[in-house]
């Protein structure tokens, strides 16, 4: 298990008090389609504000990534930014609400709040850049360094395979 707690008592009795964390988070099970490896550590900056009662978490997960393209399987850097906001609530009335995270012991658990946030929100299919050709489906060449020749006439059947990675 893992488990990163940000006690919240005083700032539950404080409105409009703020409460600031940093961590950094175990890349252990962040292995996600297309990520390599990270090149840094993955790290979380955050406040949890309480606004009149109700508490907002706002949080950035940083790192540094070496990713493979989908499309081109050439490997390329990119950053990690995603940007977290939810709420944390005593009781639950709608527990299937992953925006709300209810509160044990006076305390949530930040890391489970982190991972959830990638595992909802991570890009599925990286690409080297937006526009990547890719490879030729039948002689294997890397369409961004110019057309292969083999593309004018392609046999349906690859097209149709072709066609069914992209949907991967
Ligand atoms: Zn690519
Ligand atoms: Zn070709």
């Amino acid at each position: 298990m893992w488990g990163v707690r940000l006690d919240l008592r005083e700032l539950i009795a404080t409105p409009g008090g703020k409460e600031s964390f940093a961590f950094t988070l175990d890349p252990t099970d962040l292995d996600f389609d297309g990520v390599l490896k990270y090149l840094t550590p993955i790290t979380v900056t955050g406040l949890v504000e309480n606004h009149a009662g109700l508490l907002e978490l706002r949080a950035g997960i940083r790192a540094d990534m070496l990713c493979q393209c989908a499309r081109c399987l050439k490997e390329f850097q990119k950053p990690l930014e995603l940007d977290v906001k939810v709420y944390l609530a005593q009781e639950l009335e709608d527990q299937d609400s992953v925006d709300f995270y209810l509160i044990e012991d006076g305390s949530v658990d930040l890391e489970e709040i982190m991972r959830d946030a990638l595992i909802f929100n991570f890009e599925p299919r990286l690409l080297c850049r937006e526009d990547c050709k890719g490879l030729c489906p039948k002689c294997g060449k890397d369409l961004n360094e110019g057309p292969c020749g083999c593309a004018e006439d392609p046999d349906p059947r690859w097209l149709a395979l072709g066609q069914l990675l992209e949907k991967d």
